[in-house]
């Protein structure tokens, strides 16, 4: 096949987003009788799943504080649980189990969850969340715990089966996938800034509507946009803050405990949900017995038959380079400069000793490859999905992304005219109206 001059929606990045977009703007053209073919088009400079969506570690949640953050995660789980053998995606639910520091915000999005309909428990005080879960795991020992939100819905995928199942649904309607395709430039309608086409190393396509979905990559784009680099941002207090970086990055510490995935299997011998612990108590190392930190520490994790392994995270770190010295690539565990460090692995594997007794003297069972990779956050840490010169949809996650399964078909939606009340809450003039989101005490820059 030729390589295409021109296409009606043309969107860049084969993740999540710009398949999910392509997916959903298929399914309507088809649904209206119109054709699809030769009018929606995917370009990927690498490949399918070649970003941040084939490393996730595929956590599906509802668990934020932010209400517009858990309006939005409860459309996308429904999307997930649409077809979740396609999707490999395993509903086991997920658990924040926290120390006191962060009872009353959980407390507050379980009322919020109920108030939406989101199936969840909550369970208060030390004692009943040591009964709660130790009823599910016998060697539980976590200390400090006084709250556990249990989410019933949610969950995880499999990272990159779920990319590839959403780019075959896409093809299916007739979409077209192009890979090693990179773009290098945009060029602008002479009377307006509206893209007209853009730039790419195997020629020039040239669009009506153009979707941006490209993850940590989101800053290169914003750049040939020319949209600014530092920005102002009206705090919740309403202090003015000038010359703010419109984006930071930080590096997502991840890694694979190498032991039986059914290691972590519950009492009555069934898939756990995904655990995330956030905890006061002080962590000390399971090789040496010293006091890692004082200070709050979380972890997350699951059994995962696709890692081969335990798998699971702990808190980022910001990346201090100047943001436009970052360098993406090579992304993820191919980076020379951004993968997870030993020190997150001796943490990591404390923690879940911590945890539980069944992984206590497992440190020489980390898997020493490397994992993990970076992830481009916004100003405020939250998503930003806005049109820009009049026909770019920028689809910026914020790092939040895997599981917003359903952002793309908003999207795709607002593309084909409709403006989503859900994706209200995260355009870009938030910053300067002082609309910004309310943050909660979780060690987590994406709680
Ligand atoms: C280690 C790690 C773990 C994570 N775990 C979770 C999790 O458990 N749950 C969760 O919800 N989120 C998680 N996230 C976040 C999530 O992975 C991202 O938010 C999401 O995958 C971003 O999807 P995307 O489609 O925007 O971008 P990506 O998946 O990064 O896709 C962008 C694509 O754009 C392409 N591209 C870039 N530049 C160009 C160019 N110039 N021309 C053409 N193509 C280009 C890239 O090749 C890439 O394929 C994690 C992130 C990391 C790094």
């Amino acid at each position: 096949m030729a390589f295409p001059k021109q296409a009606e929606f043309l969107i860049i990045g084969a993740g999540i987003h710009g398949l999910s977009t392509a997916w959903r703007l298929a399914e309507r053209l088809q649904a209206a009788g119109e054709k699809v073919e030769g009018r929606v088009l995917v370009i990927d400079k690498d490949g399918i799943a070649a970003g941040a969506s084939g490393i996730a570690c595929g956590v599906v949640r509802n668990n934020y504080f932010q209400p517009a953050m858990r309006n939005l995660m409860a459309h996308s789980v429904g999307v997930w649980e649409s077809d979740m053998a396609a999707f490999s995606y395993h509903p086991v639910g997920y658990m924040q189990i926290s120390s006191e520091s962060m009872h009353e915000d959980v407390a507050q999005i379980y009322s919020e969850q109920q108030a939406i309909g989101y199936e969840s428990v909550f369970i208060e005080g030390e004692t009943k969340c040591r009964d709660y879960m130790k009823e599910m795991f016998s060697d539980w020992q976590a200390q400090n715990i006084t709250s556990v939100l249990h989410e019933k819905r949610g969950g995880y995928a499999n990272n990159t089966k779920a990319i590839y199942a959403l780019a075959k649904k896409a093809e299916d309607l007739g979409v077209r996938i192009l890979t090693g395709v990179e773009v290098t430039g945009m060029n602008t309608e002479s009377a307006s800034s509206a893209v007209k086409s853009v730039e790419t190393n195997k020629g020039t396509i040239e669009c009506n509507k153009l979707v941006v979905g490209a993850g940590p990559w989101v800053r290169d784009f914003w750049n040939m946009l020319e949209l600014p680099k530092q920005i102002e941002v009206k705090d919740l207090s309403g202090e003015v803050h000038q010359d703010v970086d419109m984006w930071r990055y930080w590096q997502l510490e991840e890694g694979v405990l190498d032991v039986k995935p059914d290691t972590l299997m519950m009492n009555n011998g069934e898939m756990p949900p995904v655990l995330h612990v956030d905890t006061d108590a002080p962590l000390v190392s399971d090789v040496d017995g010293k006091v890692i930190t004082e200070d709050m520490w979380g972890i997350y994790y699951k059994p995962d038959w696709h890692f081969g392994g335990v798998q699971g995270g702990a808190a980022p770190y910001k990346v201090n380079t100047p943001v436009d010295s970052v360098a993406i690539d090579p992304y993820g565990p191919s980076s020379p400069e951004f993968v997870a460090s030993t020190d997150f692995a001796h943490m990591w594997v404390s923690a879940l000793a911590h945890c539980h007794k069944r992984f206590e003297g497992h440190s020489n069972n980390y898997h020493r490859e490397a994992s993990g990779g970076i992830g481009c956050f916004t100003a405020d840490s939250f998503p930003v999905f806005d049109t820009f010169n009049q026909n770019v949809s920028i689809i910026a996650d914020s790092n939040h992304g895997y599981k917003m399964l359903g952002v793309g078909h908003l999207v795709a939606d607002e593309v084909l005219g409709e403006e989503q009340d859900l994706l209200k809450p995260f355009r870009f003039d938030r910053f300067a109206k002082g609309e910004l989101h309310p943050t909660s005490s979780s060690p987590f820059p994406w709680s």
